[in-house]
C-alpha cells in the first residue's frame, strides 16, 4: 500500500541530519562514557515546586479532558506575560495553548498555508523546520544567511526569495547560531513581510535567553500584529521540555480557527500540565532568570577559553543555550569534525550541516552540562581542533 506523498515527503531523502546524535546515543547505550553537548535539554530538571503543582492538580482530579484551547487562567497568564514583555495588547482570545512549541509551529503553518504554497525559513534553522513545513503541505524554501553577517539576514538575502511565498518563519534568539536579531534586522524583516504581504511566524521559544541586547518581538512592531503568529514555549524558559506545553499568540480569528485544528488533532493539553505551567508562570520572572543564567555564565567560560585560539572562531553568541563554532580552519567539514571528535574525545556535538547548508563548516555546542565538565569539554575541543589544523 502506498503512503501519502505528504508523509513520505517530510524528510524526502531519508536523512534528517541527526546521524551524529544517534551514533552518540548508541555509543552511550553500549556503555561508553560520552559527553553529550547535542540537544537543547537543560542539565537542571524541572523545578520540584512545579512538579508539586502538577501532581497536586492531578491528584485533585484534574485528569479528565481539559479545555481544548487551554484553560482560561493559563491563556490569561500567557497573555499577561506577552503584554509585560512586549507592550502589545493581548488577551486570552489571542492565545492557544499547544503541546509545546513544536505543535505550535505546525499549527501556525497549517493556519496560513494551502497545500503547495511556498513557505520561507531562514538557514541555518532549527532542525525540525523543513519537515514541519512539509508536514503542513508546504513547499519549504530556505533563505541562506551568512557567517560574514553573523547570520543576521540582510534585505538582499530576503529579496532573493520566491516572490509567490505566503509565509516567512524566523527565530530570534536563534537556534543553532545563538544570534539575537538586532532591532534593525527585525524592522527590515517586518517591512519585507508587509511589502510581500507575508505571514510572519516568529519562533520566540528562547525569549528568556538573551545575553546581549534585549528580546524584541516583531509582533510589537508597527502594523505587524495582524500578520504575525508568535510561537512560545515553557520548554526552555522553565526547563519543562518533557511536559510538552507551549502556545501560539496570534490574531483572534487565527486562534479561533486553530482551536478547530486542536479539536481535530491533540484535543488539548493535559489539565494537570496546564496547571503546572500556570503555577510556573505565576512565579514570575525570577525562576526564568535563574534557569537562563547558567547558560550566560557558560557562554563567558567558553568565550574566555576560545579567545586563546586562532583555529576556532565563535559566532558572537548573544542568546540561546548554544555556541556556533566556525571550524573551517581545521580543514574538516562539520560532519567529519563532529564524528572525529566523538570517536577520539568522546564528546558529541552537532555538525552545522544538521541545521542547513549555511551552517556547513561549523559545529553547534549545547551548553547543557555543568560548568566544570563544560569548560573541560571546550578545552578538549580547542586542543582537538589545533591538532587537526597543525597536520
Ligand atoms: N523552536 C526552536 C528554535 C527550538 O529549538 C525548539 C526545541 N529545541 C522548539 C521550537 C520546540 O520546542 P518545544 O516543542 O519543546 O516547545
Amino acid at each position: 500500500m502506498r503512503l501519502s506523498e505528504r508523509i513520505l515527503n517530510i524528510t524526502p531523502n531519508g536523512a534528517d541530519g541527526w546521524a551524529v546524535f544517534y551514533k552518540a546515543r548508541q555509543m552511550k547505550a553500549d556503555g561508553q562514557d560520552i559527553l553529550e553537548l547535542t540537544i537543547g535539554e537543560h542539565d537542571k530538571k524541572t523545578d520540584p515546586a512545579i512538579l508539586d503543582a502538577l501532581t497536586q492538580s492531578a491528584r485533585a482530579g484534574n485528569t479528565g479532558y481539559a479545555m481544548v484551547p487551554g484553560s482560561r487562567a493559563l491563556r490569561e497568564a500567557v497573555a499577561r506575560r506577552i503584554r509585560m514583555r512586549t507592550q502589545t495588547p493581548t488577551d486570552h482570545e489571542n492565545i492557544l495553548i499547544t503541546t509545546g512549541g513544536q505543535a505550535a509551529l505546525f499549527a501556525a503553518h497549517m493556519a496560513v498555508l494551502d497545500p503547495g504554497d511556498t513557505a520561507l525559513f531562514l538557514d541555518p534553522y532549527y532542525a525540525t523546520y523543513p519537515g514541519t513545513l512539509r508536514a503542513a503541505g508546504a513547499d519549504a524554501r530556505a533563505i541562506i544567511t551568512r557567517p560574514e553577517n553573523n547570520f543576521q539576514p540582510t534585505r538582499r538575502d530576503l529579496e532573493r526569495a520566491d516572490s509567490a511565498a505566503k509565509s516567512l518563519l524566523i527565530n530570534s534568539p536563534n537556534n543553532p547560531t545563538g544570534v539575537v536579531y538586532s532591532p534593525e534586522t527585525l524592522e527590515m524583516i517586518s517591512d519585507f513581510a508587509k511589502t510581500r504581504d507575508l505571514w510572519l511566524i516568529s519562533d520566540e521559544v528562547y525569549d528568556t535567553q538573551v545575553w546581549q541586547g534585549r528580546h524584541l518581538s516583531p509582533r510589537a512592531m508597527e502594523g505587524m500584529e495582524p500578520r504575525t503568529i508568535v510561537i512560545g514555549s515553557m520548554s526552555k524558559s522553565h526547563a519543562m521540555t518533557g511536559s510538552r506545553i507551549g502556545w501560539i499568540a496570534a490574531p483572534k480569528a487565527v486562534v479561533s480557527c486553530l482551536i478547530e485544528l486542536s479539536t481535530s488533532t491533540t484535543y488539548g493539553v493535559p489539565g494537570y500540565i496546564q496547571d503546572a505551567a500556570l503555577f510556573a508562570l505565576n512565579r514570575g520572572d525570577a525562576l526564568e532568570k535563574e534557569i537562563a543564567s547558567v547558560f550566560c555564565h557558560r557562554r563567558s567560560i567558553a568565550q574566555e577559553i576560545l579567545s586563546g585560539t586562532q583555529v576556532l572562531s565563535l559566532v558572537p553568541p548573544s542568546g540561546a543555550m548554544y555556541l556556533m563554532l566556525d571550524i573551517r580552519a581545521t580543514g574538516l567539514g562539520g560532519q567529519d569534525f563532529a564524528l572525529a571528535l566523538l570517536d577520539q574525545e568522546k564528546i558529541a556535538v552537532m555538525p552545522g550541516e544538521s541545521f542547513g547548508a549555511a551552517a556547513a563548516g561549523h559545529i553547534r555546542v549545547a551548553m547543557t552540562v555543568e560548568d566544570d565538565l563544560f569548560s573541560g569539554a571546550i578545552r578538549k575541543i580547542v586542543q582537538f581542533a589545533e591538532e587537526l589544523a597543525a597536520r
